[in-house]
């Protein structure tokens, strides 16, 4: 089993906060364990909880439409959830659900090793722009140790506004040259990645 079914296989098993008692299936994530680029999206809908995967909905047909936009495609990017169960009504996840899972985002991020990580709404911007406003910082990638955050507009919030779509289409577009500036996987900080092998 790799790290990544071996996680998904805890997730399954989940009951660290209520969001257990109404799923169908657990949405742990999808996408290549060694993918560059990894879409961090706020929780699991009715069609994510159906089917057991992130982003297959409305939303996630704008993404997959997104990536083309700049050549790319879902398959090679990963794509997981702040949660990894639907809230009831798809209501905001509770800052106690967001600490429940947090472990699990936590493992998903040490195990992909992502080069650029793009936030999807303000649940998940909020991991890496605390306190910030979605509406000021959209599209402003900030670096913090060899990750390049990026923080966009949800693509759901997107669908309805056509004010977020535009602005979500154009940040879409600085995700190419943002994988360029990225540090390169074999010129990472020798440090660096001894402190990732010791968490093993
Ligand atoms: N919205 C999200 O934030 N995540 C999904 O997986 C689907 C819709
Ligand atoms: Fe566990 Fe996260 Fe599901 Fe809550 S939302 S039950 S913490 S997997």
């Amino acid at each position: 089993m790799t790290e990544l079914e071996q996680l998904a296989a805890e997730v399954a098993q989940c009951h660290k906060c209520s969001l257990a008692r109404g799923r169908t299936k657990t949405v742990p994530g999808q996408g290549p364990a060694n993918a560059r680029l990894m879409f961090i999206g706020e929780a699991p809908g009715f069609h994510e909880d159906r089917q057991g995967l992130p982003f297959v909905g409305a939303a996630g047909q704008f993404l997959e439409e997104l990536l083309a936009s700049i050549g790319m495609s879902r398959e090679q990017v990963y794509i997981c959830n702040v949660i990894k169960c639907r809230p009831p009504n798809n209501r905001d996840p509770l800052p106690e659900e967001i600490e429940a899972c947090r472990p699990y985002l936590d493992r998903q991020i040490e195990i992909v090793r992502p080069r650029v990580i793009v936030t999807l709404g303000r649940f998940s911007m909020a991991r890496y722009f605390p306190n910030a406003s979605i509406s000021q910082i959209h599209g402003r990638p900030k670096r913090i140790g060899d990750i390049l955050y990026l923080p966009l507009f949800h693509p759901a919030a997107a669908l309805h506004q056509p004010r977020f779509r535009a602005a979500i289409e154009q940040d879409f577009l600085k995700i190419p040259e943002l994988l360029k500036q990225a540090v390169p996987v074999e010129e990472e900080r020798p440090d660096q990645r001894a402190q990732q092998l010791s968490l093993f």
